[in-house]
């Protein structure tokens, strides 16, 4: 087959494991700089071009779209659509997965455990916000932000306040969400593929820091799910309508509480952690799919 990897970065860990892997399956590996691409839009004849060439013959493509460039990577994967190829994200579903709160909208609504959230428009009644997920210590997330950074925890009220009033000053949108402090600084990040989850891991942010993200020094090491916690991973990939995800939880007294779904979900950190194939993986649900 011929498959293409939409990403900006060929060297990325990610993008070289699936055309490493794809290439031992035999298949014809194209990795694709989707900002570099045309689309040419006319009657009934979707054209990709790419490098001054139109892409043909394409049997799958395998989105790989930074949250910076969502607005055109996710045109790109849309032409391909339009072409009738098989991709192992769907656009639609990757816009909806980069809006956080759209996200938590539609995973409140398949009932998953959340922490629970507020968004207001810059509401000048901060206090009223505060209350509204149970007083401080509370977690402010910027609506933008990715790997951890544009997260910040208030311990105490008079920070939350002012930390919500400098936000609202320089008219950043964030969410307000109750901290969950049994999680005790990890998460974790179960990797779905197809309605399977393929590898686990737990997530411990470094000494002193309540992120658990990789990027912000956390480590990573392999974990068995609880069937709740599977269920609730799966489900979430359902909602979102993701065929690949990574699904980041917080262990609470409450059950697994969804904290987001990726839709480009790194495969380094679980591919370390789990000392799995899990490009494969991605590499079959793709030859299940295209034809
Ligand atoms: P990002 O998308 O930037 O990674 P997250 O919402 O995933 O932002 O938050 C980053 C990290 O902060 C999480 O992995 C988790 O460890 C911690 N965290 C986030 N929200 C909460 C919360 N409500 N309670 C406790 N810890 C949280
Ligand atoms: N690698 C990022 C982090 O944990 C998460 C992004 C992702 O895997 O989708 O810092």
């Amino acid at each position: 087959m011929k498959l293409v990897i939409l990403s900006a970065n060929p060297n990325l860990y990610s993008t070289k494991r699936l055309v490493e892997v794809g290439e031992k399956k035999g298949h014809e590996m194209m990795v694709v700089d989707h900002t570099k691409c045309d689309l040419v839009i006319e009657k009934k004849k979707p054209i990709v071009i790419y490098k001054g060439k139109e892409l043909t013959d394409i049997d799958g493509v395998i989105p790989r779209i930074g949250a910076s460039v969502t607005f055109f990577g996710t045109a790109v994967v849309r032409q391909f659509e339009m072409m009738k190829v098989f991709t192992a994200t769907e656009s639609q579903a990757l816009v909806r997965s980069r809006d956080k709160l759209r996200s938590l909208q539609i995973l409140s609504r398949a009932s998953l455990g959340l922490p629970k959230t507020v968004f207001s428009n810059y509401s000048k009644d901060v206090s009223s916000v505060i209350d509204k997920v149970g007083g401080a210590p509370l977690v402010i997330k910027l609506l933008e932000g990715t790997q951890g950074l544009g997260v910040v925890l208030a311990d105490n009220r008079n920070s939350a306040e002012s930390i919500l009033e400098a936000f609202n000053g320089l008219q950043a949108r964030v969410i307000v969400q109750e901290f969950i402090k049994e999680a005790k600084g990890a998460d974790l990040r179960a990797f779905v593929v197809d309605g399977v989850v393929v590898g686990a891991m737990k997530r411990q942010g470094k000494e002193g820091e309540f992120r658990s993200n990789l990027h912000r020094g956390g480590s990573a090491e392999i974990i068995e799910l609880t069937d709740e916690e599977e269920n609730a991973a799966l489900k979430a990939a359902r909602v979102m309508g993701l065929g690949v995800a990574g699904v980041d939880m917080l262990q609470s007294a409450r059950g697994p509480l969804i904290l987001e779904v990726n839709s480009s979900p790194g495969l380094e950190g679980i591919e370390r952690a789990t000392g799995k194939n899990i490009a494969l993986q991605i590499i079959k649900y793709v030859e299940r799919n295209a034809e």
